[in-house]
């Protein structure tokens, strides 16, 4: 699935290519995402500049003057720029065609994503509620703390609930709370104040990792198969059950949290 930092790579991949285009048409394939795309999106898209393009949370939002397109990539969802003319495959669900010869092309085998279009795109049902962004200057110890105290949610979840702090998906959650020395089955409301500076720092550093690797693989939005995948990143405790710790030698536990699940090292984390 991809993560925030595969959807700030595919912001940053396809910004050069759509802003301060226009979009001459957009073609609607199949609408059965997982909400169906609203009729007359084509129409009311047609000869609209873009404006920008940005991430929040997991969503891409592209500005135009008959307001933002709200796409999230679901499960299998990629984006790429390819050359008008280009045959689309049997996932290639949305085209936008553009004044530059190119088409912004949404492929998405599973069909989770979703296509929206907003004229308040923040105030949308799907953004409204949603905790600050991780990276951002809100999101901190303190802020994690305040918003812990009188929970009894194990840690775990309450990171990764994104009315809490958005983008925080279950690799990132476990290499974080290993980075910080927390165990994930600890209560949220029983962490001490300075343990969560050490949290909010571990995650702005793996995600903002993260990020920086994706960089690498930018070329790749053009022509490519819009699917950079996951960025190589040395995972210290994710996906390790039974082998040893990196930094003590214990063998990495796993166990389902939240339907999730959980790798930690119980040594290192208490
Ligand atoms: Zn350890």
């Amino acid at each position: 699935m991809p993560e925030l930092p595969e959807v700030e790579t595919s912001c940053r991949g396809i910004r050069p290519w759509i802003v301060d285009t226009m979009i001459t048409r957009v073609v609607v394939r199949d609408r059965r995402l997982r909400w169906p795309v609203a009729k007359g999106v084509e129409r009311k898209l047609q000869k609209q500049l873009i404006d920008s393009v940005d991430r929040r949370a997991k969503y891409l939002l592209i500005r135009t003057g008959a307001g933002t397109i709200i796409l999230h990539l679901g499960m299998t969802g990629s984006l790429f720029i390819v050359d008008q003319g280009t045959p689309a495959g049997i996932h290639d669900h949305v085209d936008f065609e553009l004044d530059s010869g190119k088409i912004l092309r949404f492929r998405d085998p599973r069909r989770f994503g979703s296509f929206h279009l907003s004229r308040a795109p923040l105030q949308h049902p799907l953004l409204a509620k949603l905790g600050p962004e991780p990276l951002g200057k809100d999101f901190d110890g303190d802020y994690l703390w305040r918003r812990s105290r009188g929970r009894k949610v194990s840690v775990k979840q309450f990171i990764m609930n994104a009315q809490i702090v958005v983008g925080v998906g279950n690799i990132y959650a476990s290499e974080s709370l290993f980075r910080a020395g927390i165990n994930p089955k600890r209560s949220a409301g029983r962490i001490a104040r300075h343990r969560y500076a050490a949290l909010a720092e571990a995650i702005k550093d793996i995600l903002q990792r993260a990020i920086s690797a994706g960089g690498t693989t930018l070329r790749d939005f053009y022509g490519g198969d819009g699917e950079p995948g996951y960025f190589k990143q040395q995972l210290e405790v994710y996906d390790r059950e039974g082998e040893h710790c990196r930094f003590c030698d214990t063998l990495i536990s796993a166990f389902v949290q939240g339907q999730r699940s959980t790798y930690y090292c119980k040594s290192c984390q208490t």
